[in-house]
């Protein structure tokens, strides 16, 4: 069960971790992109964070919207949009709702990544935030059937993010700016695969 103040203390704390990590992330992107990516998660969370106590009072939908909306129109470049929509499925999934049990988490994270799917046109393997997000959802879902509690749910998707990030430096990027390089971009880790882990390992540590 993930309850709505968790969700609300989550988000707070994703914007605390992405100012820590925001020159980490940058200077992944620098070597294969622009050296934007860790301001642009920054500005986009510490905008966020400002728009927290005017929905704090409605429901899980309604706050995943606004941190979508408040990332489309304050974070610009690739990760902008795409995680502006993976906030906008997950708002859709979590509508309505003061807690999310583990299928609603699951509902929660599968629209997430098909958002973002759908947004980037990514395959899995393409060097992107997808690398991470896919197999942590598919860890977390396997995890429920198994019959694990949420937060032993979340250890073993956050495990699978890690294990995603890891293994997005071997590969050629295929979207993105990154793909620009071709195989230059080889030896090189992922900088939106690692904010996803980050973002995803920040709500373990929220619930734990
Ligand atoms: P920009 O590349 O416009 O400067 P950022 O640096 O903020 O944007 O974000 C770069 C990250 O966005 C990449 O590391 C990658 O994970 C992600 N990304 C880029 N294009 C796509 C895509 N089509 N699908 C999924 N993720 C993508
Ligand atoms: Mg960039
Ligand atoms: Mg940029």
């Amino acid at each position: 069960m993930l309850t709505k103040q968790q969700i609300l203390d989550w988000l707070q704390s994703v914007a605390v971790v992405l100012e820590q990590n925001k020159n980490y992330l940058t200077e992944l992107d620098a070597a294969i992109g622009d050296a934007d990516h860790g301001i642009n998660m920054n500005r986009g969370f510490q905008k966020v964070i400002t728009q927290l106590p005017g929905v704090a009072d409605k429901d899980i939908g309604t706050i995943l919207k606004t941190v979508s909306m408040t990332l489309i129109s304050s974070v610009g470049g690739a990760s902008g949009p795409l995680y502006g929509t993976l906030f906008l499925r997950a708002s859709t999934a979590a509508a309505g709702k003061q807690e999310l049990n583990n299928q609603d988490t699951i509902a929660f994270l599968e629209a997430a990544v098909d958002g973002v799917v759908q947004r980037g046109k990514a395959n899995l393997g393409d060097k992107t935030m997808l690398d991470a997000l896919s197999p942590a959802k598919n860890a977390f879902k396997q995890a429920v059937a198994d019959g694990a509690s949420t937060q032993e749910a979340l250890q073993k998707a956050v495990a699978a993010a890690e294990e995603g990030v890891k293994n997005t430096i071997p590969l050629v990027a295929k979207k993105g700016r990154a793909s620009y390089l071709g195989d230059r971009s080889i030896g090189h880790q992922d900088p939106g695969a690692t904010s996803s882990y980050l973002i995803l390992k920040t709500l373990l540590e929220t619930i734990t």
